[in-house]
């Protein structure tokens, strides 16, 4: 039985008095939920104050991380940073990374690969564009980007990772894939891993992305190979975060 994983992408949002409210509340909210893990991705500079303010019950993770360990690197956090910080998970592969930042899939799975040498959890994202999947190529791209990370890590790999499956046309737009759409992609990627190995393919955590909000999370939850969320916009604010992981819980 996989236990469902929430995680907040806050992305680039975000103050000290912000996130001092917005991780006060999760405190207050998150004490009556149970069965389910939480895990808050803020920006950087927020990685020192969540740890210090968060309930140890919840997660931290980054947002993104550096293929290279240390040295000449302007603007650049390793991962032996991040998990100097008390993370235990990381974002790779963001979609928004992936458009804006030129993160290839080679730079993706050689992150992963940083990521995972430091003793991070990398949740690796994937997903199709509007016109990639009106050409009938969702499977196929998403395939593709898998296939980046199992070609140079190999499927052991996926036994300490989580896999976050995001539409880019879902995220920040308002449109959530359908549970069954998501469900489709959710067991092709399932199956992809199984081909590999089965035992690592059915413990592997496959997280939905993408406009996910207290009205639509119950019903991509209950979807078999859907095993929680990664949250964007929902996750900035503390009731709706709430009522997305009580979700997952139940
Ligand atoms: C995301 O940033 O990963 C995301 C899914 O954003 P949103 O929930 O806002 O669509």
């Amino acid at each position: 039985m996989r236990r469902p994983l929430v995680a907040g992408n806050w992305k680039m949002n975000g103050s000290i008095d912000g996130v001092a409210a917005l991780v006060g509340g999760l405190n207050e909210g998150l004490g009556a939920i149970d069965r389910v893990d939480v895990l808050l991705c803020p920006p950087m500079v927020f990685l020192r104050q969540v740890r210090e303010s968060a309930a140890v019950s919840i997660a931290l993770g980054a947002q993104d991380v550096s293929e290279y360990e240390a040295g000449a690197y302007t603007g650049e956090t390793a991962a032996s940073m991040l998990t100097d910080l008390g993370c235990e998970y990381v974002i790779v592969g963001h979609s928004e990374r992936r458009a804006l930042f030129g993160d290839s899939d080679a730079r993706v799975a050689a992150k992963f690969a940083a990521a995972q040498r430091a003793g991070l959890r990398p949740i690796l994202c994937v997903g199709e564009t509007l016109a990639q999947r009106e050409a009938g190529a969702t499977l196929s791209v998403v395939a593709a980007q898998i296939d980046a990370v199992l070609a140079t890590q190999g499927v052991a790999a996926f036994a300490k990772a989580e896999v976050a499956y995001e539409p880019v046309w879902a995220i920040g737009s308002g449109l959530t894939a359908a549970p069954v759409q998501a469900q489709a992609v959710h067991a092709a990627i399932r199956a992809q891993i199984a081909a590999r190995d089965a035992e690592v393919a059915s413990g592997l955590r496959i997280l939905y992305g993408g406009s996910v909000s207290a009205a639509t999370a119950e019903a991509l939850f209950d979807q078999p190979d859907i095993d929680g969320g990664l949250v964007g916009g929902a996750s900035l604010k503390v009731d709706e975060f709430l009522a997305i992981c009580r979700s997952a819980a139940s």
